[in-house]
């Protein structure tokens, strides 16, 4: 069986944009966009999911949705602070403690 290279696709004017944001996996094992949110537009006060603590108004953290969903998971987006985020694996509410 010989491979041949896929041929250029001629209509790409559907294809995504660049991907403004990363996907990473949550710590449901869902995937999530991730997106970080600075510090100047951090106007509001969060809770963050991770550490059950809030993130006060003016502090970088990110904001998070699942990928899979559309518009309404973009209404359903987690604010998390940024080491939060990055240590969910570890802290995570549903790890087994037995
Ligand atoms: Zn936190």
């Amino acid at each position: 069986m010989s491979r041949r290279p896929t041929p250029p696709r001629k209509q790409q004017r559907l294809a995504p944009l660049p991907v403004p944001h990363q996907v990473e996996t949550g710590p449901d094992g869902a995937d999530y966009q991730v997106r970080p949110v600075p510090a100047a537009r951090a106007r509001k006060t969060y809770r963050c999911p991770g550490c059950d603590h809030e993130i006060r108004s003016g502090t970088a953290h990110v904001v998070v949705w699942l990928a899979d969903g559309d518009d309404i998971a973009i209404d359903d987006r987690r604010h998390w602070h940024t080491p939060c985020w990055a240590n969910r694996a570890t802290r995570a509410p549903t790890r087994k403690w037995s």
